[in-house]
């Protein structure tokens, strides 16, 4: 058994940190042996911290993954034999790994497992606004939301000892606003990683029937504890504010800081309570309850404590919040919607000249090879009139706006492939399927295997540009050039399987390529190759 690596020394006790960052400071301090991610805004600072610490100090081991089920798979392994781990991934990549996240609520975790979720309300960079604290709910394991970076520091760590007290994954929510902005945050000291330790009851992690249903028991049955460590948990604070009948406030989150911004405006200010752990803390809820007349709920994303005040508090009780209507039932909150639910005027920021000027819709890089790829689709699907393109996530997805508007569908990682083979089943000639060389391999392997078992009438187009450009050129995973073989490798024929070159030279050639494996009935893939421009400039840059 290796000996547990002491942490470094000495370092500096105060930071200056993003929200992702304090996250990935506090598992360090706190002894994690690995973290695992797949990288997607806004929670790719979290592992890039983490594999520069690791560059510097040797450890802990952090790596990209093809995904995010691999990833908390891989997380979830070195919990099994009692070390502490860190999985990290932005909402969506939630739904991708939700069926580990799910099961692993009931094996006896072992190390400490910290899920950090990134959630993005507003959609700066998603393609939806879902609330975390649900699959926490879920889940039914404990969930632990920051209001600053300070507290992304604290209850990252304090999730380690809770994971490990009741045995549970536990979720750290962070939303963009936080893990993206910079405070200084005060580290505490570093503790050394656990001690390796196979778990000492085997059926505690082999979820047959027999072994889930007493495992389901146990964590129902610690349910009650979680719920008490919340109640006295400092993170929830009740500030009973004068005669009872007034107006209270609950806040979640990041919240509480635009709320803090201007409470001091009112008057008389409004009794609060502040909620930063679920399950949320009902008896404190109550107690608002009956010291006020009415409740404002200021919550980032879903109106997940409003509902759950509906089925705490008496019907009298006026509960206002985004169910009903007192704030925008979508989108991030910011100062100024809060200022207008607590009825305070708009704040006076400084007035700025609104200069006109002309709409700039986000492009590809000037040079990008996606641009070539499909100037060569356009091409080669000239005269078709039903022709569909069906897409995916990357930085491709700009191919759907002008001058492009050469794509007609972004769902999820990898639909591109599953959603082009339906509608060729469905009767539509010709489909193809653009999809990019990490995306391919995060989701896009499987509904291949699919085209390929069926036959299906689909071209697929990988784009390989050598990174996950969008998210700041993270390597792809496996080395480029692999995807011709592994396309053979499923069973995608030879002759109908091509790489070529995405170049201004070549889109006639791509284009003719494309053409005939489109006019070819069955499955063929096309891959286009040529680094990301952005990421040749820090590759260059890098080895000056
Ligand atoms: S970052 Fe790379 S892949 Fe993305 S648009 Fe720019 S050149 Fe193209």
């Amino acid at each position: 058994m290796p000996p547990a690596v002491a942490a470094e020394k000495p370092r500096a006790q105060e930071m200056v940190l993003l929200g992702d960052e304090a996250v990935a400071r506090a598992a360090i301090d706190a002894g994690v042996s690995a973290a695992y991610a797949y990288p997607g805004t806004p929670a790719t600072e979290i592992l890039e911290y983490v594999l520069r610490h690791s560059g510097r100090f040797g450890r802990p081991h952090a790596a990209w993954c093809a995904n995010e089920k691999t990833a908390y798979e891989e997380a979830l392994g070195v919990s099994m034999v009692g070390r502490r781990a860190l999985v990290c991934m932005k909402h969506v990549g939630l739904n991708v790994a939700a069926d580990p996240f799910i099961n692993s609520a009931i094996v006896a975790i072992g190390g400490g497992l910290v899920v950090a979720v990134a959630d993005d309300p507003s959609m700066h960079s998603s393609q939806n606004e879902q609330d975390s604290r649900f699959y926490a709910d879920f889940a039914r394991v404990m969930c632990l939301e920051p209001a600053d970076q300070q507290q992304a520091y604290d209850m990252t760590r304090e999730a380690f000892d809770i994971s490990e007290r009741f045995g549970i994954p536990v979720v750290v929510r962070l939303v963009t606003r936080l893990a993206h902005s910079r405070a200084v945050v005060r580290a505490a000291e570093a503790r050394s990683e656990n001690a390796l330790a196979k778990p000492a009851a085997r059926d505690s992690w082999v979820l047959l029937p027999s072994n889930a249903r007493r495992l389901w028991k146990r964590l129902l049955e610690v349910q009650p504890q979680m719920r008490e460590l919340s109640e006295s948990s400092d993170h929830n604070r009740l500030d009973l504010r004068g005669k009872s009948g007034g107006a209270g406030v609950i806040t979640a989150g990041i919240a509480r800081t635009y709320f803090e911004e201007s409470v001091s405006e009112l008057d008389p200010r409004p009794s609060h309570l502040h909620v930063g752990t679920y399950p949320a803390p009902a008896d404190k809820i109550r107690q608002l309850a009956r010291h006020v007349r009415r409740i404002l709920v200021l919550e980032d994303g879903y109106p997940f404590l409003e509902r759950q005040l509906l089925g705490i508090l008496a019907p009298a009780l006026e509960i206002h919040g985004r169910m009903s209507g007192h704030l925008p039932a979508a989108g991030e909150l910011d100062p100024d919607i809060v200022r207008r639910a607590l009825s305070l005027p708009r704040s006076e920021g400084a007035s700025l000249p609104h200069p006109r000027l002309p709409a700039r819709p986000p492009q590809l890089c000037a040079g990008c090879p996606h641009g070539d790829s499909f100037a060569a689709l356009a091409k080669a699907l000239s005269g078709y009139e039903h022709a569909l393109v069906t897409s995916d996530i990357g930085c491709y997805t700009l191919g759907a706006l002008p001058p492009y508007s050469a794509i007609e569908s972004c769902v999820c990682m990898g639909a591109s492939i599953g959603m082009a083979k339906g509608a060729a089943e469905a009767g539509l000639f010709p489909v193809v399927a653009v999809i990019g060389d990490s995306t391919f391999l995060h989701s896009g392997v499987t509904p291949l295997m699919d085209v390929v078992a069926a036959g299906a009438d689909v071209t697929v187009l990988i784009l390989d540009n050598e990174v996950v450009a969008m998210t700041g050129a993270q390597p792809t995973l496996l080395p480029t050039g692999r995807f011709g073989a592994m396309a053979q490798a499923l069973g995608v024929a030879p002759e109908h399987v091509h790489v070529i070159e995405a170049h201004p030279r070549r889109v006639d050639d791509m284009a003719a390529v494309l053409r005939r494996e489109i006019e070819h009935h069955g499955p063929s893939v096309v891959v286009a190759t040529r680094e990301c421009i952005e990421a040749a400039k820090r590759r260059k840059a890098a080895a000056r």
